[in-house]
């Protein structure tokens, strides 16, 4: 008998390390409460230092980065935008804050990033897109040079959603340097955090100038508060910068744990009928953000999901996600299904959806069998979970997790 976990065993929490509130505490001593700052100054240098890009700029959220984002690639209303299907809803929803319409590209299986062959696709359906959007999902790069070839090939700007990529590379460079802008995320659960907090990064001076302009309700240079254009309150905090700046010098620290709990899963499960969350070895070094698995067809039982509420049918030695994710939390740990396709959302349902097939989404609601339509992230959503990835998870309650899921079979 397995007993319930008596502290809980959590998906990915902040993890701090005492910098932070020195920084924090500086920031309060020297009266800097303010969106200006020196933590603000320094969390800007260390990540054009750490990424290798030319000027990042802090802001409030990854979302309001990927707004601003959405903004210097010139989204203008009813312009259809190329996206991942298959993210947190945070990649795409600032596409519609500018009135874009996204175009839902299908994931691949080999990495569960956008698929080249679909975005080829797609750009040839919708040849009149000019702007592109991609997130490199649980840290895993996407096929950065592929893509990034595709879009030049198309005369597309390239925006790289890094919220959960920090410190990955492709070929050994940074992700959220391919793309003419990148985004990276400081909320709470992500590799490194401020509580809150995100980042832009860019290779272009005038691009970085505009992001700084319109996060500070776009000010003109006059003795008063002169406006020529609608301007944002995005600037990142310098109290927050102060935990980020704290956390910075972690970050490698961090990425080597949750490789670790990356290997040591891979370790456990390797006589089950799973497989990790995929990457491409010698091109890719995640940062391990979470660790997931998927589950093969042939150990899957019947589950069905309709819009908030699953079913399954419990079978000997088979599962599915929705058994693990009670089983877990039976024994008090969390996991988490995997982000549920944007073209399966109630909010996008109508926009287009493109495969690398061409065929376009499952017709049946349930997407229990797609016949012919290669759907690869209802497929990956239907048969993944994240598994708790918490960096201050021990090697005992990584062991009893990897137990707890081995009785689900
Ligand atoms: C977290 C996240 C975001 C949003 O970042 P916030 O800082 O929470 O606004 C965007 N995209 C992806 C893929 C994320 O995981």
């Amino acid at each position: 008998m397995i007993k319930p976990f008596e502290k809980k065993v959590w998906l990915a929490t902040p993890t701090m390390h005492g910098d932070e509130l020195r920084y924090m505490t500086e920031a309060y001593e020297t009266n800097w409460m303010s969106t200006v700052g020196k933590n603000i100054n320094e969390v800007e240098r260390l990540t054009c230092e750490y990424v290798g890009c030319k000027y990042a700029v802090g802001l409030s959220a990854g979302t309001a980065a990927l707004h601003l984002a959405m903004k210097l690639a010139g989204v203008k209303p009813g312009d259809k935008v190329l996206c991942s299907d298959m993210t947190f809803d945070a990649t795409v929803n600032p596409v519609v804050y500018e009135g874009g319409v996204p175009v839902f590209v299908d994931i691949e299986t080999d990495t569960w990033n956008m698929s080249p062959e679909a975005l080829e696709k797609a750009f040839e359906l919708y040849p009149e897109s000019k702007v592109v959007v991609i997130a490199n999902l649980y840290g895993t790069p996407s096929r950065l040079e592929e893509i990034k070839a595709i879009c030049q090939k198309h005369n597309a700007v390239l925006v790289e959603d890094a919220a959960e990529s920090l410190g990955a590379t492709y070929k050994g460079k940074q992700t959220g340097t391919f793309g003419d802008y990148g985004v990276i995320s400081f909320n709470g659960n992500k590799i490194i955090t401020g509580s809150s907090g995100g980042m832009l990064m860019t290779d272009s001076l005038d691009a970085a100038n505009k992001v700084r302009k319109w996060s500070t309700q776009s000010r003109e240079n006059a003795p008063w508060y002169q406006h020529e254009e609608l301007g944002y309150n995005y600037r990142m905090s310098n109290v927050i910068a102060g935990v980020v700046r704290g956390q910075f010098g972690y970050l490698d620290e961090h990425i080597a744990r949750k490789k670790a709990i990356y290997m040591r899963y891979k370790e456990g499960f390797a006589d089950l009928p799973v497989s990790m969350n995929p990457y491409i070895e010698g091109d890719m070094e995640p940062n391990f953000w979470l660790s997931c698995i998927l589950i093969d067809k042939e150990a899957m039982c019947r589950q069905v999901r309709s819009e908030n509420e699953a079913l399954y049918i419990k079978e000997d030695g088979k599962t599915c996600p929705t058994e693990i994710l009670e089983t877990l939390a039976k024994y008090n740990a969390e996991g988490r299904p995997i982000w549920k396709p944007m073209h399966m959302q109630p909010i996008y349902r109508m926009n287009p959806f493109v495969t690398a097939d061409g065929n376009g989404r499952c017709r049946t609601n349930a997407y229990i069998d797609c016949g012919d339509v290669t759907d690869v992230g209802a497929d990956i959503f239907n048969r993944g979970l994240c598994l708790p990835s918490d960096i201050k998870m021990t090697e005992e309650e990584q062991d009893k997790v990897i137990e707890i899921v081995k009785s689900c079979f």
